[in-house]
C-alpha cells in the first residue's frame, strides 16, 4: 500500500478498489454448461469430485450465458456451431473470460487439414483468454488454464476496463 503503510492501527485493512473487486471476481468465476466434444469429458471431470473446482470457486457451473462469466469452448468448433457460441457469448454479461480448451478449440486440432466443416480456432469468432493445449488437456491442466486466468483477473484494471472486442 505504499504511502499508505502504517498510517493506520492494527485490524484496519486499506485496499484498492481494484484489487477488491478482482478479489472477489477471481474468486467466483461461474462457467457455463457448455461442451462441445470430447474435451468436454475431461472438463466434466475436471468439476467433479476428484479434482472439485470448488476449490477456486468456479464449481457453479450455470444454465444460462446469463448467469455466467466463463466460457470453456471444450471441444471441436464446427462452422454451424460457431455462431452459436458467438450467440451465447453475447448473451454473457461483463466481465466475461473465455477459455479455449483443446487442440480444436485452439486451432482445429487433428480436423485442422481435412476438415472442411471445422473452424480452424474458436478466436476467430470471439476473443480468448486463456489457451489450454492438449487432445484432450488432463483436468490438471485446465486446472492450470483456471489459474492462469485468475492471474489475469488480479491484473484487470475495473474502473478502467475496455469491453471486451468481439472477434469476427
Ligand atoms: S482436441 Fe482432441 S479430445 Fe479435444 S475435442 Fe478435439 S479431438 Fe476431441
Amino acid at each position: 500500500m505504499g504511502a499508505l503503510e502504517g498510517k493506520f492501527e492494527d485490524g484496519v485493512i486499506v485496499t484498492s478498489v481494484d484489487a477488491l473487486f478482482n478479489w472477489a471476481r477471481l474468486s467466483s468465476i461461474w462457467p457455463m454448461t457448455f461442451g462441445l466434444a470430447c474435451c468436454a469429458i475431461e472438463m466434466m471431470h475436471t468439476a467433479a469430485c476428484r479434482f472439485d473446482l470448488d476449490r477456486f470457486g468456479a464449481g457453479v457451473f450455470r444454465a444460462t450465458p446469463r448467469q455466467s462469466d466463463l466460457m470453456i469452448v471444450a471441444g471441436t468448433v464446427t462452422y454451424k456451431m460457431a455462431k452459436r457460441i458467438k450467440l451465447l457469448y453475447d448473451q454473457m454479461p461483463e466481465p466475461r473470460y473465455v477459455i479455449a480448451m483443446g487442440s480444436c478449440a485452439i486451432g482445429g486440432g487433428p480436423y485442422y487439414e481435412h476438415g472442411y466443416h471445422v473452424v480452424k480456432g474458436v478466436d476467430l469468432y470471439i476473443p480468448v483468454d486463456v489457451y489450454v493445449p492438449g487432445c484432450p488437456p488432463h483436468p490438471e491442466t485446465l486446472m492450470a488454464g483456471l489459474i492462469e486466468l485468475q492471474e489475469k483477473i488480479r491484473q484487470d484494471r475495473v474502473l478502467r476496463r475496455k469491453k471486451t472486442v468481439d472477434a469476427a
